[in-house]
Formats: structure tokens, C-alpha cells, sequence
């Protein structure tokens, strides 16, 4: 999967993305990240990407023309002279919060473009004419879209096959199947006084899955309920099942 980052700041989504996981992913020829600097863009003779808003108000905005040009390029280094339209996601406060459902979704594309704003935001022209989806990582304001990108990079990432070394690891995460993940334990079987539970000493799986489960429910009740809430009704068979047994 390719990422390209059109971005003022390439060098920190490069530091950020290259070490650890999504390094070796990277190296490893799973996903590649391109930041690309808009500011190579511009046709202002000073370089300059921003201006002062028509209407005035505090801040600058950047402009339309780098980032169109710089959009093209990314295009057309994509897709040669097809007609293809990639995504372009504009990373944003005003776009629809990221979760988990939309990571698994933009997993299945094979290239995503991340256009990043800085100071005041970005001229609405060019983002009605490139942008396919505006989205935000949460309901505060940061000062630039290059964490926002990186954070979504890093969450769709872990989902592209051979990323992560056991595959099993993101399929039993939180919010992968709606509910928060159960807790988990590691050497020695006592810490502190505290003893991992027995269950999972036990070598029995059937029964560890289902202590996992419930576990996962209770947690996900106590600290998202508005989670769990939609958990439930989408699991009707289970849990009408449930409160049968009983
Ligand atoms: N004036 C804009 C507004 O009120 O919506 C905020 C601009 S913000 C200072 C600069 C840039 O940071 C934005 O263009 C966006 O790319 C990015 N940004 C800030 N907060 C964000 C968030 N919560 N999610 C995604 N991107 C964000």
C-alpha cells in the first residue's frame, strides 16, 4: 500500500513514520510513504504557499495553486494518463471522526493521498476540487495535519497484510469486532501480590476464549458504554443466546 503526504513539513512525517514497525514495514516493501513538500509547488517567486483570508481574520491560509500542482503530480505519478480518481483525504476538524471501520475500510485501497493544512486551513476552492474525504482524528485543533496523518497512516497500516508480524494480533484488538480489548498478562504468574488468573493457566482454549470475551464485554461496558451499547445490538443472537443459558 502507498501513502503520499502532501505536506509543508515532509522531514517530520519521514522522522515519524520510519522507525519501529512501519520502518520495517517500509523496508520490507509492504507500504511505502512518500511526503511530498508542496512547497516545491509553488510558482511564487518568494516560494511562498500562504496568504491573508479575503474577509479578513486572524492567520494565514494556504493557497490553491501548490497544492493543485502538487495534487497533479501525485496523480499523475499514480495512475500515468488513466482517468483514475485516488482518494484524497483531507485531514481535518470539520471531517467525520476516524475509528477503527474507517482504518479497515482505506486498508483495502492499494494508494491514499493526505493532503495536511497548516495555519488558518487551506482555500476552500481546491479542496472542492480534489478532496474526496474529510477527516478528523478527534474533537480539538492542532496546529498542523501531519500528526493526524501519520496517526491514521500508522492505525491503516497495521491492517495491511505482513505489517504486523503475527496477523492475529490486529484481528483480536479493540474495537476490530465493536468491543475493547480483554486485559492480558505476562512473567512471572505473581507480581506485587497480584496473580494472573487461573483460567489462563488453564491450556484450555475454548474456555479461555470465553473468559477473553466476557472480559472484553465487561470492560468495554465499564469504560465505553456507549461502545458496548452499539455492541449489543448488533450482536442480538448472542446475547439473546446468553440469557437463555442462564
Ligand atoms: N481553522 C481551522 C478550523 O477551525 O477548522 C483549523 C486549522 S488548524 C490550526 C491547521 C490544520 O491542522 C488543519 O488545516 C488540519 O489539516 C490540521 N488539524 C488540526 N486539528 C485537526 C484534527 N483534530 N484532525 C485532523 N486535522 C487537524
Amino acid at each position: 500500500m502507498n501513502f503520499h503526504i502532501m505536506t509543508l513539513f515532509p522531514e517530520m512525517i519521514k522522522q515519524g513514520l520510519e522507525t519501529s514497525i512501519l520502518g520495517r514495514a517500509v523496508s520490507g516493501g509492504y507500504i511505502s510513504i512518500d511526503a511530498v513538500n508542496i512547497r516545491d509547488y509553488t510558482v511564487d517567486k518568494h516560494k511562498k504557499v500562504d496568504d491573508y483570508t479575503y474577509g479578513g481574520g486572524a492567520g494565514m491560509l494556504m493557497q490553491a495553486q501548490p497544492i493543485y500542482d502538487c495534487y497533479k503530480a501525485i496523480e499523475e505519478k499514480i495512475n500515468g494518463t488513466e482517468n483514475k480518481k485516488t482518494k484524497v483525504i483531507y485531514v481535518t476538524p470539520q471531517g467525520k471522526v476516524f475509528n477503527q471501520q474507517i482504518a479497515i475500510e482505506l486498508a483495502k485501497e492499494d494508494d491514499l493521498i493526505f493532503l495536511c493544512g497548516h495555519y488558518e486551513g487551506v482555500d476552500e476552492r481546491v479542496l472542492e476540487e480534489i478532496v474526496t474525504d474529510y477527516i478528523s482524528i478527534g474533537d480539538y485543533v492542532l496546529t498542523g495535519g501531519e500528526l493526524p496523518a501519520m496517526v491514521m497512516i500508522d492505525a491503516i497500516s497495521r491492517l495491511v497484510p505482513g505489517v504486523l508480524n503475527n496477523s492475529d494480533s490486529a484481528e483480536t484488538e479493540s474495537f476490530q469486532d465493536g468491543l475493547l480489548e480483554y486485559p492480558q498478562y505476562s512473567r512471572p504468574e505473581e507480581w506485587m501480590g497480584k496473580k494472573v488468573p487461573e483460567i489462563l493457566l488453564s491450556g484450555n482454549h475454548a474456555k479461555v476464549d470465553e473468559w477473553r470475551l466476557e472480559q472484553s464485554k465487561l470492560r468495554t461496558m465499564e469504560r465505553r458504554p456507549d461502545l458496548y451499547e452499539k455492541w449489543v445490538l448488533e450482536h442480538p443472537v448472542v446475547e439473546k443466546k446468553k440469557r437463555r443459558k442462564k
